[in-house]
Parts: structure tokens; C-alpha cells; sequence
């Protein structure tokens, strides 16, 4: 295929992928594992890594957010055309789906790098005209649907991301399962690995099991058990049918369901969590296998605002691809960086105007809070005690920017939504929003724009987190409950503050007495009282923070660490 032929010259890496987080007019992507592979491929495309990406269409995107008068989330489709942004590829591709064959178009979207090099994105459509309406919009709506949709979706991911790199000519020497989704890539390469079983000998495979796991390298994400996919084996053969034995895939993917997570620990050769204490966390659940750990990163000139990379440019001109540079922050004048963090928030006060009509002052220390709005994640933390809360905006006036989606069938993050707009509602003493529909320009806004970035999960839950790192890069200060990747990150009182203690009482009600106490004593005073020492902080997690949390340090460890084989 002519459009791809330029990649096929090396052996490349293929990372799979249920959404990557490309751009914001491109809705492939939900959320955290998203803009990760995003980040990861950005990175990649910096550091000219041959890789190619392979993830679905997702032409009616995940869930466009709207939320109602009474604070409803309001569930749409977010489509989007990929005729506008990638280019249709080569032949088209079958996977057989509950016994039809189910035709596969590759897009090709190239991912450059402002230095040159480019990094192809392969995007999987079933929405093809040869098939039928069923299996048309296997591939429309990411996450939808039930476990049976699930599962098409990532057969069509996993299996059909196989077959489409082998048809346009890739070779691939390894592949990595971004998450349990992938796992059914492992069931095409066992397939392309059939061995004629020895008469007489007890082997209890009839494929290559080591040569498929020599392949495969497995990264995983979350540390709840609910997260990791857990399909009934008879759905699984009614829509995958036999591509392999049955019995032979219990004992590689569990008993009795089939455990997306297992199917991947036991068929790849490496495997890891994303930060030190998910790796642990990982390894508990997991006690048979090896778990290592690449702690996240996320991609700096993609989440710096362009003022503070200009800043950047006087002291470090090539800091973008030098990012042991940002070590250097120290040296950026103090008013310099605060007049460019100031324009930052002055840019995110006119799109909150503009978006919810509410009015907030530049002058006033301004708290962010955008994360999926999901049980574990507590986004209504902040509300536990409403009447400290508004006791402690007496003192000192504070503003809070709100941001977050639930998943459409979680009931309990919809009420938390609900909850938050009914305290916002009520408590008129402190200026607050919520900004609908949070996604990669308002991310990008909200990371640069506030002064402090709160997070709150219940520990050890957070797998690592990666909108702090994207603050920290504007000089945001991270205000965090020490889990995931700021267990890492955190010096207290030079790169932000940690709420409650690692091991302490992480209930709701310590937690929340803790923020409120050093919210108090020590946050807002020193924003208030000591803007110097608030900006030498600044300094210190762009340093710290951007030199280590970035995407480039996470590939160049996964391509020394996982991919090349040792
Ligand atoms: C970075 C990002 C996330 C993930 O952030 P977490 O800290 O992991 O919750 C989710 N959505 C968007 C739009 C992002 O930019």
C-alpha cells in the first residue's frame, strides 16, 4: 500500500490501543488511557521510535457531555469524520464476528512531530458498506454498549489489528497491549503459531506459546477489579467462534471467564504498571507474575502553554526535545513566569465567561479539579463539610473550576455530578463552575489556567494520574492525596502538598479534614502572603516535575526496559 510504504521499511513496535487521544477535533478517546497512548505516540514521534499505533474509529466518539438545569449529565454521541483527518488505507480486512465476515477499513492518520519524523496511527472502522448494519457500527461508539458489544469491539481492536498490519505489510517484533483490551491480539498470534501436537507427548498446547509471548509486552492500568474485563467464555465463542480451542484458552485466560488481564500477563514476556506504587499494588493481585514499573509521563509541549514555553525558549532554546533542560526553571524570572501563568488564567476566567457566564478575578487563587467523575475519584470531596468550606472562603477567598465525565452507566458518578452543581448552586460566597464536557482543549486550558490542582482518590486506587503532571508542567501546583504517580512527584512545600499521609486513615472524613486544615494554614496564606515563595515553588515542579513526569522519559524506558529484548 503505497500510503503506508514508507513505514515499512524498519521492524516497528505496535501498540494497541482502545483510544488514542490524537487531537481534539479526533474523538478516539475517553479519557486518562487515552491521552497516555496519545502522549506515548507524540513522544514516540519525538524521538523518531519505530513504532506504528493501531486503535478503533470511534467515528461517534465516546460521550459528548451536556448537563442540564438540575446538574444531569446528558449522554450524546460525539461524532466526527475521519475523511477530514486520515486517509483510508489499502485493502479491506475480515474478522469473522458470531459467524459473519466482518469487513475492517484502515485509516491512516500520520502523527508528526514539529522536529520531522512521523508516527503512523492505524484506525480500525467497521462502518463499511459491505457489511451489514449490525457490524457497522461495531466500531462507532467507544466503550458502549454491553459486554457483548465489548467484545466485538475489542476483537475487532485486537484481532483485526493483527491482520490489517500484517496486510499492509508491516513486520512487527513486538507488540504492546496498552491495557487488558488488547489482549485479543495474543489469539491471533496464537493462531499464526499452530504447531502439530507430538503423538505420545503430553504437551498441552497446540500453538507456540512462547514464541507469542516473546511478542507481546502487557502494560496495565488499573488497580480496581472492576476495570479489568472479564468476558463469559459463551459470549466469547459466539462472537469469536473458534479461532482457538477453547480448552487450550482457559488454561491462558482463567477457568471460568475469560480474564482480558490474565490472557495478557500469561501471553506476554514483560509486563508493568504505571507508577511505583501501582506496580506494588499490581504485583499483589497478581503474585505469579513478574510486574515491573514505567511510571506515566505525559507529553510537556503538548500541555505547556505556549507563554511558558516561550519563557522557556529565552533560558533553553531546544528544551522541547532536551527535557533534563527544564531542570533549569529556577532561572526564569520571577515576574516573568508569573506574568506568563497569569495570562494563562486569564485565557481559562474568558472561556469559563464564555462558556457558564460566570465571572471570576485573576487575582484570586483559583482551585482546579477535572477528573473522570467516577466513585473512587470522590470529585465531591471538596464538599464534605460545606460550612468549613465557606468559613475558610471567609478568611481567604478562594475560586473552584470543576471539570469531568461519568460513564454513561455510572449511576453513582452521574448523582456526584448532580451534587456538585447543587453546592455550586447553594454556596453563592465563593465563585464556581463546572465546565461541561472535558476534553483535550479544555484540559489544556484548565491545566494551565488555575493555581492549584486538586486530587482526592481514595489510595490506593489511583493507578497514577496524569493531569498533575500536566499542571505541574505550567508551574500548577498539585494539592494531592499521595497516590500513583505524586507518591513519586511530591516534596512537600516545594512541589505542592500531599493530603493526608501515605498509610494514614484515607477515609473521606480525614481526608477532607485534612485539605480544609492546610487549605487553611498553608495554601491560601502563602498564595496570599508570600507570592515569592509561591513562585520559587512554581519553579520547582516545572523543574522537578516536567524533567522527570514527561512521556519522553516513559518511552525511552519502555523502549530500553520492554522492548528490546534483553
Ligand atoms: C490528562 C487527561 C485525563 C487524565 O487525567 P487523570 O489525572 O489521569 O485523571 C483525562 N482526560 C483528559 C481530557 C486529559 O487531558
Amino acid at each position: 500500500m503505497i500510503e503506508v510504504a514508507p513505514y515499512l521499511s524498519v521492524n516497528r513496535i505496535a501498540y494497541f490501543s482502545m483510544e488514542v487521544g490524537i487531537r481534539e477535533e479526533m474523538h478516539t478517546y475517553s479519557g486518562g488511557l487515552g491521552l497516555l497512548a496519545g502522549d506515548a505516540a507524540r513522544s514516540a514521534a519525538d524521538l523518531d521510535l519505530p513504532m506504528v499505533f493501531v486503535t478503533l474509529a470511534s467515528r461517534e466518539g465516546s460521550n459528548k457531555q451536556e448537563i442540564d438545569a438540575d446538574g444531569n449529565q446528558i449522554d450524546a454521541p460525539d461524532p466526527w469524520n475521519p475523511e477530514e483527518w486520515a486517509i483510508p488505507i489499502g485493502a479491506l480486512v475480515a474478522v469473522k464476528i458470531e459467524g459473519r465476515q466482518v469487513w475492517i477499513r484502515p485509516w491512516l492518520y500520520e502523527l508528526a512531530s514539529p522536529r520531522g519524523p512521523k508516527i503512523p496511527v492505524i484506525l480500525l472502522d467497521t462502518n463499511v458498506s459491505e457489511n451489514d448494519p449490525r457490524d457497522r457500527i461495531i466500531t462507532n461508539r467507544l466503550y458502549f454498549g454491553d459486554q457483548k458489544d465489548r467484545i466485538k469491539q475489542e476483537a475487532v481492536l485486537g484481532i483485526g489489528g493483527v491482520r490489517v498490519l500484517r496486510a499492509l505489510g508491516f513486520s512487527i517484533d513486538t507488540y504492546h497491549l496498552n491495557e487488558g483490551h488488547a489482549a485479543f491480539l495474543s489469539l491471533a498470534l496464537l493462531d499464526q503459531h499452530r504447531i502439530n501436537r507430538i503423538p505420545g507427548i503430553p504437551e498441552p498446547f497446540s500453538y507456540d506459546v512462547h514464541a507469542v509471548r516473546e511478542k507481546c509486552v502487557f502494560t496495565t492500568h488499573t488497580p480496581v477489579e472492576a476495570g479489568h474485563d472479564r468476558f463469559d467464555y459463551a459470549d466469547v465463542r459466539s462472537i469469536v467462534g473458534d479461532l482457538i480451542e477453547f480448552d487450550q484458552l482457559k488454561l491462558l485466560a482463567g477457568a471460568d471467564k475469560l480474564n482480558m488481564t490474565r490472557l495478557a500477563l500469561n501471553l506476554s514476556r514483560y509486563a508493568n504498571g504505571v507508577a511505583r506504587r501501582h506496580a506494588e499494588t499490581a504485583q499483589k493481585m497478581f503474585p505469579e507474575y513478574k510486574i515491573s514499573t514505567v511510571t506515566n509521563g505525559a507529553h510537556v509541549p503538548t500541555w505547556m502553554h505556549p507563554a511558558i514555553a516561550e519563557l522557556f525558549r529565552t533560558i533553553a532554546p531546544h528544551w522541547a526535545y532536551q527535557l533534563d533542560e527544564l531542570l533549569k526553571a529556577d532561572q526564569m524570572p520571577p515576574d516573568a513566569l508569573w506574568a506568563a501563568h497569569q495570562k494563562a488564567k486569564g485565557e481559562l476566567l474568558a472561556h469559563i465567561r464564555a462558556t457558564t457566564g460566570v465571572e471570576m478575578d485573576p487575582e484570586v487563587p483559583l482551585i482546579g479539579f477535572a477528573r473522570r467523575m467516577t466513585g473512587y475519584k470522590r470529585p465531591d470531596l471538596l464538599f464534605h463539610d460545606v460550612e468549613r468550606l465557606k468559613a475558610i472562603g471567609q478568611r481567604y477567598p478562594f475560586q473552584v473550576v470543576m471539570a469531568g465525565k461519568s460513564h454513561p452507566r455510572d449511576f453513582e458518578g452521574k448523582g456526584m455530578i448532580r451534587g456538585i452543581h447543587a453546592h455550586m448552586r447553594a454556596i453563592d460566597s465563593i465563585p464556581m463552575t463546572f465546565l461541561p464536557n472535558y476534553s483535550i482543549a479544555v484540559a489544556n486550558k484548565l491545566v494551565s489556567g488555575v493555581d492549584v490542582w486538586l486530587n482526592n482518590p481514595v489510595p490506593p486506587l489511583e493507578a497514577s494520574g496524569t493531569s498533575g503532571m500536566k499542571a505541574a508542567f505550567n508551574g500548577v501546583l498539585n494539592f494531592s492525596v499521595l497516590d500513583g504517580w505524586w507518591l513519586e512527584g511530591w516534596e512537600e512545600g516545594v512541589t505542592g502538598w500531599s493530603i493526608g499521609t501515605d498509610g494514614s486513615d484515607s477515609s473521606a472524613t480525614a481526608h477532607a479534614n485534612d485539605m480544609y486544615g492546610k487549605l487553611e494554614s498553608t495554601v491560601l496564606p502563602l498564595y496570599c502572603e508570600n507570592r515569592a515563595r509561591w513562585i520559587w515553588m512554581m519553579q520547582q515542579t516545572i523543574a522537578k516535575i516536567g524533567a522527570v513526569f514527561n512521556s519522553t522519559r516513559m518511552m525511552r524506558r519502555y523502549a530500553t526496559e520492554a522492548y528490546l529484548r534483553s
